[in-house]
């Protein structure tokens, strides 16, 4: 199974098989399976040829475990949220063919178990529960090890609400941060903010295992699969949807409890919540994947447009964020979006994605005709195969290390480009205007205090018109690519990267 390093790796499965959430992993590790191994042979060996080592790896489920575990197992079937679950998947497939051994644990009890030995794994892969876990499980040697940790953190960690003594006096004291680990640590869904480590997961089609393209497994019936498991999310959106249906035959794939009246209009063709397996099949047949606002930034549209769908979807003016609205409230993020996925919006694009207000049935159905005259064929951004997200995480593996005092900074040393942003604008915009990326490990080379004034501060290095001043990072916990101001110009250190 494992191409890199045949018979070395081995999982240990220590968590009970019939939870739902459990056979949804390993139904999509099974289903995906052929195509991890076929990116595993097509993997370039490592620039030096040497093997990695194995590493002993844990991963720990916190969101599955105790109450809260309860509840998410209780709505797996029922319409709840899967994002973090196709994560934990591609995540358990990817270290394996990496040639790792994992040990996989969905209870705080198996967690006390497996920690017996707590510190004999390399590396543990956990959740904000779990992190509550682990405190509990290992006592005091919690914070020696804390730097073997790495937190799947769909929407990210800002510095800002990291470190808990700076949100404390600063009003960024959420539920979620203040674990004060280096920012690194916590590995997003979508490439957010480089202060984080973009984990991703894999969205293309598992059954195309070359580049070939065969155009009749795509063959396209005139319809829209709408984006929402549960009624809830329909509420509001029956005239964006009823304009859409004077063109297409409207599908949903929402969880009905029986005995239930379906409050959908009466137009939609509701298939009930299916497998995975079975959703990814009506996507293949569907010409439009329609988003109604929520939820908010899951893998869906990346599959959609993987299997040769188009996605339409609203765009939010104001944009949303925790200042405006219940979902994003308390989370460690100050990022604005801008509409329901605003990875695909920036990062893919016409033909593929389109972002409409959903208040105006003209810019609807323009947007409508216009899909329809489109051809597009299947599209999966190269970060989102499994070749690219077995390159990333052997890049994470083995150049990631937070126990000693060196900062990651990859092979070979990037070329600096340091940019003075204007007021307001964060280091990811600064750098991202000028084709470049914002590195956090970067500002350190010109963070020194020949002239600046020092402070501890998530907007330094930066200069300040008002008092004419250039201020110094003095917490290197604090160095944000991701902090901005309107009252200051921050200075970044930009490079260039691979897109
Ligand atoms: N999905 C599914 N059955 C369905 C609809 C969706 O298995 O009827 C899967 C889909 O393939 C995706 C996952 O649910 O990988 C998560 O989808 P979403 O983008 O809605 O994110 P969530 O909000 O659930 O985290």
């Amino acid at each position: 199974f494992c191409p890199t390093q045949p018979g070395r790796n081995h999982t240990a499965v220590i968590s009970s098989s019939s939870s739902p959430a459990v056979k949804f992993i390993r139904s999509r590790v099974e289903r995906m399976s052929e195509s991890w191994i076929w990116a595993g042979r097509g993997m370039k060996p490592n620039r030096n040829k040497t093997v990695s080592p194995q590493m002993k790896v844990l991963l720990h489920l916190g969101a599955l475990a105790g109450d809260v575990g309860q509840r998410f197992e209780a709505m797996v079937d029922r319409g709840g949220p899967l994002g973090e679950l196709v994560q934990w998947a591609d995540l358990s497939a990817c270290l394996t063919i990496l040639g790792h051994n994992l040990t996989f644990s969905t209870s705080k009890r198996q967690l006390h178990r497996s920690h017996s030995r707590p510190l004999t794994f390399d590396l543990i892969y956990t959740d904000y529960h779990g992190l509550a876990h682990l405190r509990r499980a290992m006592g005091l040697a919690f914070q020696h090890y804390q730097c073997r940790f790495r937190i799947l953190d769909s929407f990210g960690t800002e510095p800002a609400f990291n470190l808990a003594s700076y949100a404390h006096l600063h009003g960024y004291k959420t539920l979620w941060g203040s674990w004060g680990l280096q920012p690194l640590q916590y590995m997003t869904m979508f490439p957010h903010t480089p202060d984080n480590s973009f984990l991703g997961f894999v969205g293309e089609d598992a059954v195309k295992t070359s580049d070939e393209f065969k155009p009749e497994i795509y063959k396209k019936d005139n319809i829209a699969v709408v984006y929402g498991k549960q009624e809830y999310m329909w509420q509001g959106k029956s005239d964006y949807l009823e304009v859409i249906s004077q063109e297409l035959e409207i599908h949903g794939t929402v969880y009905q409890p029986s005995g239930r009246a379906s409050s959908l209009p009466g137009f939609v063709k509701n298939h009930g919540l299916l497998s995975q397996e079975n959703f990814l099949q009506l996507l293949r047949r569907a010409k439009v994947f329609v988003g109604l606002g929520f939820p908010y930034e899951g893998p869906a549209p990346v599959e959609a447009v993987a299997l040769g769908c188009m996605f339409l979807q609203p765009r939010f003016d104001p944009p949303h964020s925790s200042h405006n609205d219940v979902f994003y409230k308390g989370k460690p993020t100050t990022r604005q979006i801008t509409s329901q996925h605003p990875y695909s919006e920036r990062f893919v694009g016409k033909p593929f994605v389109w972002t409409v207000d959903m208040n105006n049935r003209t810019d609807i159905r323009e947007a409508v005709e216009s899909i329809l005259k489109t051809k597009v064929k299947p599209f999966t951004p190269p970060e989102f195969t499994c070749l690219g997200m077995l390159e990333r995480m052997r890049r994470y593996v083995t150049h990631q290390n937070f126990c000693g005092n060196s900062t990651a900074v990859w092979e070979p040393e990037p070329v600096l480009r340091v940019l003075l942003g204007p007021l307001g604008q964060s280091c990811v915009d600064v750098c991202q205007r000028s084709a470049l990326t914002c590195d956090p490990a970067l500002f350190h080379r010109f963070n020194t205090p020949d002239t600046m004034v020092q402070e501890v501060n998530h907007l330094f290095p930066s200069y300040s018109p008002w008092g004419r001043l250039c201020g110094l990072q003095q917490e290197p916990l604090l160095f944000s690519c991701a902090g901005s101001d309107s009252s200051h110009r921050r200075l970044c250190p930009c490079r260039s990267h691979r897109e």
